[in-house]
Order: C-alpha cells, then sequence, then structure tokens
C-alpha cells in the first residue's frame, strides 16, 4: 500500500469512451489533482473496458486515450508526481481477471446495480456482449493489481469497489489463510496480500447531465455515453450554447414565474460550481418566488462554467501540439506501473501455489 518514500497509493481511472467531462472533475479528478502531492497516485486509462460498449469503434477508442490522457494533464495531473497508464499494456490485469472471475458468483455480479443501471441508460438491451459482464471483475483486478489503499471516484462505482473489497477479504482468507473474522482495516496485517480498500468520493458524488429526467422522474448523471454532458474541452460558445439549451424545471409557472429548485440541473449546477454562494442563496430564493427568469440565472452560470474551463481548455490547445511528449507520459506511466502489476501477480500466483520453478 506504500511506496518507497511511505506514501500510501490510490488508484483510479476513467474510460476512454468520449472527453473528460465536469461530471468527472467533481466526482474524481480534482480529488486526484489535490492528492498527489501526498499520495503514490496510478491513473489508469481503461482501453480495453472501452470495448465493452464500442468493439465496433476502434479508431475512437485510440482517439480518446489520447483525448483522455490531456485532459489529465490539463486539469493538472503532474506525470512528474503521478503515474498515467494504459489498461491494455498491462498483462498482469488481464491474468488476474481470469483468477478473480472464479471468486465472483455469477448471480452476485448481475446484483451489482451499476451494471443494471448501465444496461437500461446505455440502451444495450439484451445484446451486451459477454465481456461487459466481465469488466467489473477487470475493475477489481485493475484495483488490485496495484494493491491501493485508496479509489477515488464517483457514486456509481461503489457497488463496483464493493467488489473489489469482496474478492480481497476471499483471497486473503482462501489462499494466505486470514480468519475471516479479521477487521478489514487488519487483513494485511494478518498476512493478506490485498488490501479491502477505501472508497474516496468527491465533492459530488453524482453530478446530473444538462437532459431531461429518465421515465422514472430521476435525473440521469452526466455521462460520456448519454450526450448530456459538458466537457472540460469545451470552447465558451459551446458552453454558452449547452447552458441555455439546459433543462431546467417544465412546471414552471408561465404567469408568475414560481420554479423549483430541487431536481433543477439549473440549481445543481450553480451549488456545485458558482463560488458566490451568498448570491446562489439569494438567487434560489428569488426563483422559488417567480422573481427571476431562467435565462438570467443561465447567463451567471454560463460565466461561472466558462471561468472554470477556459484555463483547462488553453492547457489543453497546448498539449495538443505535442504528440510526442503526450506518448512519452503514456509509455512511461505504463512501465512503471507494470513493474508493480507484475509483482503482484508473482505474490498472488505464490499464493495460489502456482509457482513451479
Ligand atoms: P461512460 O458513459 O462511458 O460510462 P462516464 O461518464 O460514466 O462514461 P467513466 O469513465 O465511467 O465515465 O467514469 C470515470 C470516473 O468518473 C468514475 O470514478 C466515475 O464514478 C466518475 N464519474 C463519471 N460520471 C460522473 C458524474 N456524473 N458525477 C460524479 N462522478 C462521475
Ligand atoms: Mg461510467
Amino acid at each position: 500500500m506504500k511506496n518507497q518514500q511511505n506514501k500510501l497509493r490510490i488508484l483510479t481511472g476513467d474510460t476512454p469512451t468520449g472527453r473528460l467531462h465536469l461530471g468527472h472533475l467533481v466526482g474524481s479528478l480534482e480529488n486526484r489533482v489535490l492528492m498527489q502531492n501526498d499520495y503514490d497516485c496510478y491513473f489508469l486509462i481503461a482501453n480495453v473496458h472501452a470495448f465493452t460498449t464500442r468493439m465496433d469503434k476502434p479508431d475512437d477508442i485510440h482517439q480518446s486515450v489520447i483525448d483522455i490522457a490531456i485532459d489529465y494533464l490539463a486539469a493538472g495531473i503532474d506525470p512528474q508526481k503521478s503515474t498515467i497508464f494504459l489498461q491494455s499494456e498491462i498483462p498482469a490485469i488481464a491474468e488476474l481477471t481470469f483468477f478473480f472471475s472464479m471468486l465472483i458468483p455469477y448471480p452476485r455480479l448481475m446484483r451489482n446495480p451499476t451494471i443494471k443501471d448501465e444496461i437500461r441508460d446505455k440502451g444495450l438491451g439484451d445484446n451486451y456482449p459477454f465481456g461487459f459482464l466481465l469488466y467489473p471483475v477487470g475493475q477489481v483486478a485493475d484495483i488490485l493489481a496495484f494493491r491501493p489503499a485508496f479509489v477515488p471516484v464517483g457514486e456509481d462505482q461503489v457497488p463496483h469497489l464493493e467488489m473489489a473489497r469482496e474478492v480481497a477479504r476471499r483471497f486473503n482468507q482462501l489462499y494466505c489463510h486470514v480468519d475471516p473474522h479479521t477487521e478489514d482495516a487488519d487483513y494485511l496485517k494478518k498476512g493478506g496480500l490485498f488490501p479491502i480498500i477505501e472508497v474516496k468520493l468527491g465533492r459530488s458524488h453524482r453530478l446530473v447531465g444538462i437532459g431531461a429526467p429518465g421515465p422514472d422522474g430521476n435525473l440521469y448523471k452526466m455521462s460520456k455515453s448519454l450526450n448530456n454532458y459538458i466537457l472540460l474541452s469545451d470552447d465558451s460558445d459551446t458552453v454558452q450554447q449547452k447552458v441555455m439549451s439546459m433543462y431546467t424545471d417544465p412546471k414552471r409557472l408561465k404567469s408568475t414565474y414560481k420554479g423549483s429548485i430541487e431536481n433543477n440541473p439549473l440549481w445543481i449546477f450553480h451549488e456545485t460550481f458558482n463560488p458566490d454562494k451568498i448570491w446562489v442563496e439569494e438567487a434560489k430564493e428569488r426563483y422559488r418566488n417567480g422573481m427571476i427568469g431562467d435565462v438570467e440565472c443561465k447567463k451567471r452560470l454560463i460565466e461561472v462554467l466558462v471561468a472554470l474551463i477556459q484555463p483547462m481548455r488553453q492547457r489543453r490547445l497546448q498539449y495538443e501540439k505535442d504528440m510526442n511528449y503526450i506518448q512519452s507520459v503514456l509509455k512511461e506511466g505504463t512501465a512503471k506501473a507494470n513493474v508493480l502489476a507484475a509483482h503482484t501477480l508473482i505474490l498472488a500466483k505464490e499464493a495460489m501455489k502456482q509457482r513451479y520453478y
């Protein structure tokens, strides 16, 4: 769990199914930027998992990997401090996935609420590949290959991380002979190989998207796959156009303009991103009483979001001009990540009595 400088390790990542959006920022990315001084950070780009829903779009996945690496750097991840790496180049992850798949009962996998939500929200119907069901197991391997202490993620990942905790306990009990009554925090002390990782949620656990709610009345989470996002790389005109067309309160009575704050992305966004808390509280009150229009509140939000996104966008434009640098970040990060993951695999095989020479 610690490196030579005695720093605790963290591991997290993103699937290259598009560029990073505001949900990523407040769900996980911000936390990563803050933690990189004090923790040994590993950030994985899950390009193998992108194939679970985009197996017919290899070019898109390729471009998306580059985009996400650039988004990381633009958001302030520093490759001198943090390790950015490619999932497909870490063979130990694939090998561990196979072994871990024996430790997760199939019905347990199907009870995972995130899997059910994704099948519904991404319209996968009955046509998702077997690999789609395998990806949560793969994610357990992504995490445990690095034996981190913390995993900073958004709320939708919590069920997956619970599986990582279950697999770690089971592995430690079966192959390292740790007593099943052991407290989570004590597994390593008692001879276990894998830590029972802790989830670290961002300041917004689940940022909603800019679109209308689903049939159940709930707003969707902002998601790369749902086209309801504002990207960290959107230009000012795009931010303006997206905010102006953002879903607000449809029940707002035209005559009185009384509006509801709850379940309203306009106010969720102001609360999350607007640093002027006094304005937000006053404006919410006026909105409830029909004293302020949608357009005025949206214009404020545009200013706030453009001020947040523009510096990242400027840095991105610089990085886009230097693909050699981006490649070197990925190559060096992946080489470093491989050393750690390969070592974990050796230790796992040793515990499973599968080393013969
Ligand atoms: P996809 O639609 O392809 O699933 P995504 O937008 O859900 O993409 P992921 O790559 O699945 O993004 O998630 C990367 C990380 O960002 C995870 O830790 C996830 O919990 C977090 N995250 C994604 N969307 C949000 C959101 N709307 N609010 C908070 N955190 C989020
Ligand atoms: Mg997702």
